[in-house]
């Protein structure tokens, strides 16, 4: 069996897997599910009898992604 001259690297695994730092991640990923929600409104909700904004602006904006995830519309 011929010898490499390239030392080869070695890789060790660490027996106990990286905890998550669900301290850290949790304010994050309330502040994302809000902004979501956010969103989720002016696509889904920001029209007629529901709209904060007057106008058809905000409508125009989202209106593809408004028909895209299936939300009634005209
Ligand atoms: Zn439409």
């Amino acid at each position: 069996m011929a010898q490499s001259a390239v030392a080869q690297p070695t890789v060790t695994t660490p027996d106990v897997p990286a905890k998550l730092p669900i301290g850290a991640i949790a304010p994050w990923a309330v502040f994302l599910g809000i902004l979501m929600l956010v969103l989720l409104y002016f696509v889904g909700a920001e029209q007629g009898a529901t709209s904060l904004v007057s106008g058809e602006g905000v409508h125009e904006w989202v209106h593809d992604a408004r028909h895209l995830l299936g939300f009634p519309c005209h």
